[in-house]
């Protein structure tokens, strides 16, 4: 393969082509940075030589990893392409993660080089003494005098990116794992063009609804931690479109921006809108021009009822880390547009149709496909250009991850004859609060090692602010007694020792007198989730 790369007739899929050569070619173009800073594309591309020239100079090279902490920024921006274009690697760092957690994928992905928003040092504080790693860090804060906007302000805005092999890897970044540990997926330069043309193929085509195109105003309200930002970032950069990135997310600040940068396109999670319909402020803005994709979790038909009537152009879209992530959006015919609210609700949350390229199947346990008659349901498994290839150093989950020659989803849906694809249950033990994984597995372990309990089972129960919230069952041994309220504290002590994540903070315990099983004597999660609904 790399014999071709230098061939000037070979053209490589790489990240700086997205960059250098947008749609609508418009050098004025903004980048908008919340209420701090607002720049030209003409800005954009010097401070990504600048930023390019600033890590050479600091040792990064062909392969090394460099790795953010950030809120979604226009550095977040400059980052996702500076430090590809170098044949590094770009770490996003989940900073929802425990400290302990990150600490764990900086050691794992081998970190070299981090860049940190003033806001994290406390987590890195705590972990610092234990990064083996990593020779530098670069503090990021929000005014010209720190120490990122000092570096790239010595540095000349010429860089000559190199050309290489479009399968060298761009991105990393990290899920939770069933099994408590992160696991590592990554993405190549190939994947992540293929990726930003195939969605962009769909997304930026059809003819009467939730369309990107170049007269957008795109604004993300997932962070760019998590998936590329679903990859819009790419394409919207591709696209040449103006962009706002929020920084921290408060609703207020979010609804200000729509309203003040008019924000045509964003994407976010159930909760996120939830929490921008209930503002007070959210009563006075005008959102009829705002295109949302909802993803991450199911969108509630209420909740998408509810975005429908205060104009909004809300629709669901799927896919998860490990796929880079989008598979399927939802795109509305104008049959659909001409049905009642209620009616159009039904459709807008289902999880949409397959994007161009994706190959998925609904199967059983045994591989076999199951037909799509929307009433039988299988686990999702997929194939496309830009899924993860294993997960990072871990054989085992990679094996599981691609039997069959398909990548599991871990997600049960059913298809129907016109392709809608409704997710209906998850194989996975994960639990899913506000956007962010919950291993319900590593609740269990931590609720067995209270001397009081004999069998411990943690289900993800539904939840209207939240998504969902862990319900902690527990079976106490014969001669011990404990309370619910003792066993929330107890698991509590592990978000303070910085070993389960914020969101377990949710956690809620029912004492019961036994645990259901399989006929195999596994714990029988789904009859779990139907005796405990609420
Ligand atoms: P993540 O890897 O954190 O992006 O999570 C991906 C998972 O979120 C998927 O495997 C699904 O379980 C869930 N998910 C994502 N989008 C949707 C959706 N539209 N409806 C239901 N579940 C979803």
């Amino acid at each position: 393969m790399t014999q071709y790369v230098n061939e000037p007739s070979n053209y490589q899929l790489l990240i700086k082509n997205l960059l250098f050569s947008p749609v609508a070619f418009n050098p004025q173009q903004e980048i908008v940075y919340g209420n701090h800073r607002r720049h030209s594309y003409q800005t954009f591309h010097d401070r990504v030589k600048q930023l390019a020239n600033v890590l050479t100079q600091m040792g990064v090279k062909k392969g090394d990893t460099v790795a953010v902490m950030d809120y979604d920024s226009h550095r977040y921006l400059e980052c996702y392409f500076a430090i590809p274009m170098l044949g590094a690697k770009l770490h996003m760092i989940n900073v929802r993660l425990s400290p302990e957690q990150i600490l764990y994928t900086i050691d794992h992905a081998e970190d070299d080089i981090v860049l940190i928003h003033e806001e994290f040092l406390p987590i890195l504080d705590q972990i610092k003494g234990r990064i083996d790693t990593v020779t530098d860090y670069i503090v990021l804060r929000d005014n010209d005098q720190c120490q990122y906007e000092q570096l790239l302000a010595q540095q000349p805005a010429e860089f000559n990116f190199p050309e290489f092999d479009e399968n060298t890897i761009a991105t990393t970044f990290y899920t939770t794992g069933t099994t408590g540990l992160p696991k590592g997926v990554f993405f190549t330069h190939r994947q992540l063009v293929l990726h930003t043309l195939g969605i962009l193929s769909s997304i930026g085509t059809n003819a009467v609804q939730g369309r990107l195109h170049q007269g957008d105003i795109y604004m993300p309200i997932t962070p760019m931690f998590h998936v590329h930002a679903w990859g819009l970032p790419y394409m919207a950069t591709m696209l040449g479109v103006k962009q706002v990135y929020p920084g921290k997310y408060v609703p207020d600040t979010l609804l200000g921006l729509i309203e003040q940068e008019g924000v045509t396109f964003s994407h976010c999670v159930p909760t996120i809108l939830h929490l921008l319909l209930s503002s007070p402020k959210s009563q006075t803005v005008d959102f009829s021009h705002w295109k949302v994709v909802i993803g991450g979790a199911a969108l509630p038909k209420a909740l998408c009822k509810a975005a429908l009537e205060r104009g909004i152009d809300v629709f669901a879209g799927y896919g998860m880390s490990e796929t880079g992530p989008i598979l399927s959006l939802v795109q509305l015919t104008q049959e659909h547009l001409d049905m009642d609210l209620d009616q159009q609700a039904e459709y807008r949350a289902k999880t949409g149709k397959k994007v161009a390229l994706v190959e998925a199947h609904i199967v059983d346990e045994q591989m076999n496909r199951l037909p799509h008659d929307g009433s039988q349901s299988g686990e999702i498994v997929v194939r496309a250009p830009w899924l993860t290839p294993s997960y990072h150093k871990d054989n085992k989950n990679s094996k599981a991850l691609w039997r069959g020659g398909y990548l599991h989803t871990g997600d049960v849906a059913t298809i129907d004859g016109d392709g809608f694809i409704k997710i209906t249950d998850r194989v996975k033990d994960m639990i899913k609060i506000s956007g962010e994984w919950v291993s319900s597995l590593e609740l269990e372990d931590i609720l067995h090692q209270h001397p009081a309990v004999s069998e411990a089972a943690v289900i993800g129960m539904p939840h209207s602010k939240w998504g969902e919230v862990p319900l902690a069952l527990i079976a106490v041994k014969a001669d011990a007694t404990v309370t619910e309220k003792e066993l929330v504290s107890f698991a509590k002590e592990f978000i303070s020792k910085g070993i389960l994540a914020r969101e377990a903070l949710l956690l809620k315990v029912k004492l019961v007198d036994a645990i259901a099983k399989t006929s195999v004597g596994k714990v029988d999660k789904k009859e779990l989730r139907r005796l405990y609904p609420q």
